[in-house]
């Protein structure tokens, strides 16, 4: 379960933006995920609420941004919007995909007290 260890990182970064901005209560924390990152999201919630303890994001909401998969056709050249990383291309039905985007995980914003 790699989600324990995402908001570890998580948690790392929030701590360092509380002493850089002296901030001492984080109310919301909204990630942007891709779509093949791999996070399953009830796991995430749990681990948030675990890791986040005792520390300025103790309580914070939790909002996730989902992020559709990218890739570009070989066949057709063009870049697309996949649901499954082993989904042919939408636009030919090419079976010949480089993924360029899906994989992210990111704090994208914090509403902070
Ligand atoms: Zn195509």
């Amino acid at each position: 379960m790699h989600e324990m260890s995402l908001c570890e990182g998580i948690r790392q970064v929030i701590e360092g933006q509380a002493e850089a901005h002296g901030f001492s209560r984080v109310a919301v924390v909204r990630l942007e995920i891709g779509r093949f990152a791999g996070v399953e999201r009830a796991a995430l919630d749990f681990a948030f609420d675990v890791v986040m303890r005792g520390g300025v994001a103790d309580g914070a909401r939790l909002e996730i941004i989902d992020l559709p998969g990218r890739a570009t056709c070989f066949d057709c050249a063009a870049e697309v919007d996949l649901d499954d990383r082993l989904a042919p291309c939408p636009r030919c039905g090419g079976g010949r995909l480089l993924p360029v985007g899906g994989d992210e995980m990111r704090i994208k914003d914090l509403e902070v007290n």
